[in-house]
C-alpha cells in the first residue's frame, strides 16, 4: 500500500534519510523502533508529504506522492492535488493539536465537512460512531481542555480516521501522556488493528510491538539498520546496535 523506494532527506547539508526503502502491505502493521534524531518522525512526515525530498519517492496506493503518471512521464501535481493525495494518510502526533475552541463532535467533522466536503450530518453521525469506536461516546459536546490527554489523543485518532484514510501514521501516540492514561490509547490502537487497519507506529511501546506489530523496523541515523518479526527483532536481536537500544528502552 505504501512503497518508499532509494528515499533520501536532508536538512541543509545533513543527510537526514539516507536510502530508505520501505513498504507496508494493506492491513500490515509496522512499528518502527531506534534512537532518537534516527528520522523516525522524518520519515513519517515524507511519507505524509510534510516534508519535501531529495531523492527516491515515496508511493502510496500506486500514487506517487507529489507526481501524476502519464504514460513514461511524471508530472508535479498543483497545491491542491497534494492536498487530496494527502487525506489518504490519517496522521496522530504525539501532541493531539485539537482546536481548543471547538467541542469533540466540531473537531472530527471540521476535515470530512471543511475539506472534503463532505455533508454535514452524515459526517457528524460518523463521527458520533468513531467516538463510540474510542470509548468517548459521551464526550461529543466537551471541549478539548475539558479531557485527560488520553482522551484528547483518542478524539485526535477519531479526528484522523474521519476521513477514511486507506493507512494510519503514529509518531510517538503516547509519550507526552501520563503512564496511567497510555494504556487506554495503546487500546484503541491495538483495535484499530485487529479490524484491519494499516498502520506505521513509531513507539517505545515495545509491549505494543510485540502483541501488535506484523514487523519491526529499527531505525539509526538515517537508514534502517533491521526489520524483522517481532520476535526476530525484540527478544533475539542480532545487530549489536538494535540488541544495546532495546536493552536501554526495557
Ligand atoms: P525522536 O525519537 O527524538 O523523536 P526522531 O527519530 O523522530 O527522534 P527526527 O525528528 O526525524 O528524529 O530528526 C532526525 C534528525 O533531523 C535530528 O538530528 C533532528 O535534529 C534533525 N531535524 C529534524 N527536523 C529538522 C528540521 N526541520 N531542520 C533541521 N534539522 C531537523
Ligand atoms: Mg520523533
Amino acid at each position: 500500500l505504501i512503497v518508499a523506494h532509494g528515499l533520501q532527506k536532508y536538512f541543509g547539508t545533513f543527510h537526514v534519510l539516507q536510502d530508505i526503502d520501505f513498504s507496508i502491505r494493506k492491513g500490515e502493521v509496522v512499528c518502527i523502533i531506534g534512537p532518537s534524531g534516527s528520522g523516525k518522525s522524518t520519515f513519517l512526515r515524507c511519507i505524509n508529504q510534510l516534508e519535501s525530498i531529495e531523492g527516491g519517492y515515496v508511493s502510496v496506493d500506486g500514487e506517487i506522492a507529489g507526481y501524476r503518471r502519464d504514460g513514461n512521464h511524471l508530472y508535479p501535481l498543483s497545491d491542491r492535488e497534494v492536498a487530496r493525495q494527502r487525506q489518504s494518510v490519517g496522521m496522530v502526533f504525539q501532541r493531539f493539536h485539537l482546536f481548543p475552541h471547538r467541542t469533540v463532535l466540531e473537531n472530527i467533522i471540521e476535515g470530512p465537512v471543511g475539506v472534503q466536503r463532505r455533508p454535514k450530518q452524515q459526517c457528524a453521525e460518523e463521527a458520533r460512531a468513531l467516538l463510540k469506536r474510542v470509548g468517548l461516546a459521551h464526550k461529543a459536546d466537551a471541549y478539548p481542555g475539558e479531557l485527560s490527554g488520553g482522551q484528547q489523543q483518542r478524539v485526535a485518532i477519531a479526528r484522523a480516521l474521519a476521513m477514511k484514510p486507506k493507512a494510519m501514521l503514529f509518531d510517538e501516540p503516547t509519550s507526552a501522556l501520563d503512564p496511567e492514561l497510555v494504556g487506554e490509547v495503546l487500546g484503541v490502537m491495538k483495535e484499530l488493528a485487529a479490524t484491519g487497519t494499516t498502520m506505521i507506529v513509531v513507539t517505545h511501546e515495545l509491549g505494543f510491538c510485540r502483541e501488535v506489530a506484523d514487523r519491526v523496523v529499527f531505525m539509526d541515523a538515517g537508514r534502517i539498520i533491521e526489520t524483522g518479526t517481532p520476535a526476530e527483532i525484540l527478544e533475539n536481536p542480532t545487530n549489536p546496535r538494535v540488541k544495546s537500544f532495546i536493552s536501554a528502552v526495557l
